[in-house]
């Protein structure tokens, strides 16, 4: 059953309105639901409630709360993908599936080497497009929260906030080729739920030598893996293995 998101705090009996026109969409259209139906809806603070449809009219969909679910789908380590601006449907499509895979955050960045370039309109609609790609697959994966987005243009904007990280991860192809198969597995084995993980990722031309510079002294710098793997694959790599060692193996 799709999940639909709330931003309210519920409470069991509570009733609410859904008024985004695409999840009315859905609903009515696509799942063709009625009044006395249930559906699921992710609230506040990871919430997540069976709601009864109560109404429904033109501009909205009233609901009632009707059983709290006990369900966890978060990945319990938040992690953030900072990754190098790529081709547009790479980029969509990276965003699509580490959503499924657990992405907590998402920081597009204008890089070194970056080849799409991004001015501050452009930006802004790349944003709201970005995020309707994200709900839709939070929806999907049955998350419990929508990743935020958030677009730099400068790597400097981001070692700015290094400090609200437990770690930070920069994945380089250089690590890789020259070897390094270990440090990646070893920051695995520390890492604590609620932990939270800056995880840096170059685009198609890799990272510049300044960039690697820049975090050298607070980055875990690491290989994932011999194959050199795209732009848009390198983060599903890591979630994949962030997430079997943290919620699989534990
Ligand atoms: N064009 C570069 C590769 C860039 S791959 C070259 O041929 O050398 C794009 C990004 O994915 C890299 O900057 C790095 O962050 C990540 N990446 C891909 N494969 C990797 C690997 N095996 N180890 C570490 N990082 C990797």
């Amino acid at each position: 059953m799709q999940r639909y998101f709330l931003n309210e705090n519920a409470e069991l009996h509570q009733r609410f309105f859904i008024t985004s026109k695409d999840d009315i969409h859905h609903i009515l259209k696509v799942m063709r639901y009625n009044v006395g139906d249930h559906i699921i809806i992710n609230f506040n603070d990871q919430q997540t409630y069976k709601v009864t449809i109560i109404n429904i009219d033109q501009k909205n969909i009233e609901v009632e709360a009707t059983e709290k679910l006990e369900i966890h789908t978060e990945m319990p380590v938040s992690i953030t993908v900072v990754s190098g601006l790529i081709k547009s449907d790479k980029y969509e499509w990276m965003l699509q599936k580490a959503t499924e895979l657990g992405a907590h955050n998402f920081i597009a960045v204008q890089m070194a080497r970056s080849v799409v370039k991004l001015n501050d309109q452009k930006a802004s609609k790349k944003l709201e497009r970005w995020e309707k790609i994200i709900k839709e697959a939070a929806e999907q994966s049955y998350r419990q929260q929508i990743p935020n987005i958030k677009y730099y243009s400068n790597l400097k904007y981001v070692y700015d906030m290094i400090n609200e990280y437990d770690y930070i991860l920069m994945a380089y192809e250089e690590q890789a080729k020259n070897g390094e198969t270990s440090k990646f597995k070893e920051m695995l084995s520390q890492l604590q739920p609620n932990n939270k993980v800056l995880l840096l990722i170059g685009p198609e031309g890799g990272f510049s030598e300044e960039e690697i510079a820049l975090f050298e002294t607070h980055a875990n710098i690491v290989g994932l893996g011999p194959r050199i793997l795209r732009a848009e694959t390198a983060p599903l790599y890591a979630l994949s293995a962030i997430s079997y060692e943290i919620e699989l193996m534990r």
